[in-house]
């Protein structure tokens, strides 16, 4: 399972960052999955997921 931010979707709310830092860091304006592995050992990932206000994150199954 891995995560990714569509940057033409993302506004740079921080939210997913707030939520969960070890996965998602914001530059240049814009959110990137700085560990986009990791979302599957950790809630706080899927959190960010479900609350990203612009439904920008997606996530992969790794299968
Ligand atoms: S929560 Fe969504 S819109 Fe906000 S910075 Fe993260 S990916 Fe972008």
């Amino acid at each position: 399972m891995r995560v990714e931010v569509d940057p033409d979707l993302c506004i740079g709310c921080e939210v997913c960052k707030d939520i969960c830092p070890e996965v998602f860091d914001i530059v240049d304006d814009i959110a990137v999955a700085i560990d986009p592995g990791k979302c599957a050992e950790l809630s706080s990932c899927k959190e960010a997921v479900e609350a990203c206000p612009t439904n920008a994150i997606r996530i992969y199954s790794d299968e």
